[in-house]
């Protein structure tokens, strides 16, 4: 059989189908159903137990009240009852659930009635577990992973437990998941058909995310047999940068990480370091802000590869299509955030602990890095002094150095600005992702969202404006967003002035080489008349290939 999606990080990889979640109605069993809600209630007390002890009580009771409604027989009975009378799973517990929601919901007592959406978020979570242990154990060898909203999470978990490729029904080539693939190296596709949910588990399959097509069956045994198909390739250690243009400017070149492979794999490739790490990656499904031991024992594999080396660590950035479930809605009762923090930046500045942790875990595990911060998200100077504060106190209390700061520059009406912010920081990392979407009013999540969109001239303009900023103030612009690694995008970046650039990790070989062909001069004439286009496309056309 044949399955359609958008290609979202090129290759070709050839695997087991490992359908992790079938998104639909679970068969499961009256027993399964009991257990899976005594799952839940115990991870949460678990947790609980992990807040009280790093002294966050308000917290640990909040999420403990999620504990005690997974215990709730009056919750867990109903549902375990339907199951036996042959309701599938998930629809005896959403009903279940709902019709408990529904009476909370209907209470004057506010209080009382804001534990509706804790009741809500116990079901997400039951039928969550449900239905991946519903799904086909983990093949042994290679494999490739299809879910319905592969996360990224998922993809550095599984990345050196034989993941070679992975299908998503939901996203598009902006979503977080996509851009660890490309990090990874592994191929992708996303917005696939969803009937690739209900193809049987275990058999071989061929990836095929140049054209957008998994082939499972045995015509993908055929294919097999007839080519021999490359998987996650990596290639000879290469030297370390910095790298020169034709024309012998001088361009250093990062990557982007969220994981120790590929970190690993960034600097195989010769990364001088790292440009870009996203640390809120692994807690895409937190009920609460990570403790201080979690970010320690996050950080320290990564970091602990980069003695040396430039490593710009980026603050959480809980936002756009990676707010985890305490955080959603943001005025969400049922999370562990008082209800008035909001998600984002002003979260992780609000939240009493939240901020110091984590400066704390990176000043600890970044000791022998040549460190740098990175605020995500922000729009205001006064964010900026905050950060700096909390960072100013920690490094003296640990008796560390003071790591640079600087901010992504990623929403629109900060890089209009970008002349007001650059006294205040160390340098500029521009975020093409976020910024393009938003002045192109595309959601992350958007299919039609890509990073060669970041030729757009109106983005170009936001660019060359930042690039400019920067000049004036004397501290160094990078790009992070995925358009650097874009070869429609990454010659206008060059003639804009850019001579940082971070990369997703399994890319830096490839624009390293693309660097090395291009002449400033000739990207500086380019940029001009991009600039003054009117479309994308005009700017497309203009983008000799490189
Ligand atoms: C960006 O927005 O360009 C960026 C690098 O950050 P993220 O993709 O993690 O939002
Ligand atoms: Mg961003």
């Amino acid at each position: 059989m044949r399955f359609r999606g958008l290609p979202v990080s090129e290759g070709i990889a050839t695997g087991i189908l490992y359908i992790a979640d079938t998104g639909a109605a679970v068969s499961a069993t009256p027993d399964e159903v009991k257990d899976a809600f005594a799952a839940v209630a115990a991870e949460r007390f678990a947790l609980a137990q992990r807040l009280r002890d790093a002294g966050r009580d308000q917290e640990a009771g909040i999420i403990e009240i999620g504990g005690l409604i997974a215990t709730d027989p009056s919750l867990a009975n109903p549902a375990v009852a339907a199951v036996r009378d042959g309701t599938d799973a998930a629809t005896a517990v959403r009903q279940a659930t709902e019709a408990q929601a529904a009476i909370l919901e209907g209470l004057a007592n506010r209080e009382l009635a804001d534990r509706a959406s804790d009741v809500r978020q116990v079901a997400h979570a039951v039928i969550d577990r449900l239905s991946r242990s519903g799904a086909a154990p983990r093949p042994a060898g290679d494999f490739i992973l299809v879910r319905r909203e592969v996360s990224p999470a998922d993809l550095i978990e599984l990345a050196e437990a034989g993941l070679v490729g992975a299908v998503s029904v939901a996203g598009g080539a902006s979503s977080h998941a996509a851009i660890i693939a490309r990090g990874l190296g592994v191929p992708m596709i996303a917005g696939a058909d969803p009937g690739v949910l209900a193809a049987a588990a275990g058999q071989l399959c061929v990836l095929d995310a140049d054209s957008g097509e998994l082939v499972t069956g045995p015509e993908a045994a055929q294919r097999t047999a007839a080519a021999p198909v490359a998987t996650g390739q990596h290639g000879q250690p290469q030297p370390a940068g910095p790298d020169r243009t034709a024309d012998g400017h001088e361009i250093t070149v990062l990557c982007n990480v969220a994981s120790a492979a590929e970190t690993r794999r960034g600097l195989a490739a010769g990364a001088s370091g790292v440009g870009l790490l996203r640390t809120e990656i692994p807690y895409a499904e937190a009920l609460a802000w990570p403790t201080l031991a979690e970010q320690r024992s996050q950080l320290a594999p990564i970091l602990s590869l980069l003695a040396g080396a430039a490593t710009t660590v980026r603050l959480l950035d809980f936002s756009g299509d990676k707010i985890p479930p305490f955080l959603r809605g943001a005025a969400a009762p049922g999370g562990a955030a008082p209800p008035d923090e909001g998600a984002g930046l002003a979260a992780l500045l609000t939240h009493r602990t939240a901020l110091a942790d984590q400066l704390r875990a990176v000043l600890e595990t970044g000791r022998d890095t040549d460190l740098a911060v990175l605020i995500p998200m922000v729009s205001s100077l006064g964010e900026v002094s905050r950060v700096r504060d909390v960072l100013t106190q920690t490094a003296a209390a640990l008796g560390t150095s003071l790591p640079r700061l600087g901010i992504m520059v990623e929403l629109q009406a900060t890089a209009a600005a970008a002349e007001a912010f650059a006294g205040a920081v160390d340098f500029f990392s521009i975020g093409t992702n976020d910024l393009t979407g938003q002045v192109l009013g595309l959601d992350r999540r958007d299919p039609a969202a890509k990073p060669a969109l970041a030729a757009h001239p109106k983005v170009l303009a936001l660019i060359a404006r930042v690039a400019e900023a920067g000049r004036q103030a004397g501290i160094p612009v990078s790009v992070c967003g995925d358009s650097a690694a874009d070869p429609l995008v990454l010659p206008l970046l060059v003639g804009l002035g850019v001579t940082t650039l971070s990369v997703p990790a399994a890319r830096v070989q490839r624009v390293r080489a693309w660097l090395r062909d291009l002449d400033t001069g000739a990207c500086a004439a380019l940029a001009t008349e991009a600039l003054s286009a009117g479309t994308v496309d005009e700017v497309w056309k203009l983008v000799p290939p490189i």
